[in-house]
């Protein structure tokens, strides 16, 4: 727990100063309890707030739940826990509902909307996630606004994220969002629950999630949706080692995220360091980079001036590597130079290193990356003698 009140507040908040933000609402926002109804006006309401971070020029994506709850009610399913072909089936019919009213909402905006429904291995395997990525990545660069949620109705018990805190974390991950709000039925975080404990205190901002703060959200509960604070840490967790602030608030008042930039009480999670960081920290720590690529001076001169690796400065590869895969970058003297993460596979990479990037498309039958390795996913390793200067001549010591 941090003591530094002003780092969140005001015009310093991650929400107003972030450049990609994931924003997540539970069932319990959108779907009265009573009648099963969407909240139409709650939801209007969000869709205002979202439009007026877009219109500031931060990226926006919705996880949104609701679906088993709003088709659970339109199929006259019972009250009380679902059986899983139950929900599956409840999935099926009220995502079709939650999508037609994000898709009016927004359109009546201008906003051009997108459903991504995501299972588990779309962020644990390799080969889906980097689809994911590029699909959301394609989708923000042309303006959609993503709204996102699980496939319930192919996920089965064991391969599920199960609920919306965790999914929306991996997603704030793997687009490296600056800015996770989670919007829930209780207002942050506290040191016991404030329904039973008189002297529960708000926490309001986390810097290290100690075993502490677990122990915390163990003993609050959060009846409605699936979450709970249990999975809301456990979405922290993954959240702050992306080098993503994430925030726990209100969702239910009108308007909730005007409310946490003008200082309505939620609590923050502050990551240790930026997005780009926590990537680049992960890549240089990789054990067993998959392959190497060796490169000439004047791509290392290059590199060391922050520019991003391209084709025409690779002079050959080593072992088998696959498109997002993280690869060595050696110098023309053998050195390990830099670690990064390959937009092409050795294969690939064998067949347009030392031509011009606008030839990608014709050597390979596709358009890919104009880069090999882009600057945010290069890490330049510990000192190396910097490359002889062009026309220089090299000499030995
Ligand atoms: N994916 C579920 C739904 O849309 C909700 C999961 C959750 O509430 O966290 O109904």
């Amino acid at each position: 727990m941090s003591p530094t009140k002003t780092a969140t507040d005001g015009p310093r908040s991650p929400l107003m100063t972030a450049r990609r933000i994931v924003v997540k609402v539970g069932s319990a926002l959108l779907v009265d309890a009573r009648s099963g109804h969407l909240k139409r006006a709650w939801l209007e309401a969000l869709v205002e707030d979202l439009l007026r971070l877009r219109r500031r020029g931060q990226q926006v994506i919705l996880v949104s739940s609701g679906a088993i709850a709003l088709g659970r009610r339109h199929l006259k399913l019972a009250a009380g826990a679902l059986r899983l072909e139950e929900s599956q089936a409840a999935a099926a019919v009220g995502q079709i509902r939650l999508a037609h009213a994000y898709k009016e909402l927004l359109e009546a905006h201008e906003v051009t909307v997108a459903q991504l429904l995501l299972t588990l291995e779309d962020s644990e395997q390799r080969r889906r996630y980097l689809n994911a990525r590029a699909t959301l990545e394609s989708l923000l660069a042309l303006g959609a606004l993503p709204v996102i949620n699980e496939n319930d109705t192919v996920a089965t018990a064991e391969i599920r994220y199960g609920d919306n805190d965790r999914l929306a974390a991996r997603v704030a991950q793997m687009i490296s969002a600056d800015c996770l709000v989670l919007l829930s039925d209780i207002d942050g975080l506290y040191t016991a629950d404030p329904n039973r404990a008189g002297d529960a205190r708000f926490v309001e901002h986390v810097a290290h999630i100690t075993p502490e703060i677990a122990a915390m959200a163990a003993g609050t509960a959060s009846d409605f949706g699936s979450g709970g604070m249990a999975t809301k840490i456990a979405a922290a967790r993954i959240a702050v080692a992306a080098g993503c602030h994430m925030c726990i608030a209100a969702g239910e008042p009108r308007h909730p995220l005007k409310r946490i930039e003008s200082g309505a009480r939620c609590t923050w999670f502050l990551p240790a360091s930026t997005p780009v960081a926590a990537r680049k920290q992960w890549i240089a720590g990789t054990l067993r980079p998959a392959g190497a690529v060796r490169i000439d001076d004047g791509a290392l001169r290059a590199l060391d001036a922050g520019k991003s690796l391209l084709p025409a400065g690779v002079t050959g590869t080593l072992g088998h590597f696959e498109r997002g895969d993280t690869v060595s970058v050696m110098s023309a003297g053998g050195l390990e130079v830099a670690r990064g993460i390959s937009a092409y596979s050795h294969a690939d990479t064998a067949r347009i290193m030392g031509r011009r990037s606008a030839d990608i498309e014709q050597l390979l039958g596709f358009r890919g990356r104009v880069e090999l390795i882009h600057r945010d996913n290069l890490v330049i390793l510990a000192r190396h003698e910097p490359a002889p200067a062009a026309g220089e001549a090299e000499s030995a010591p």
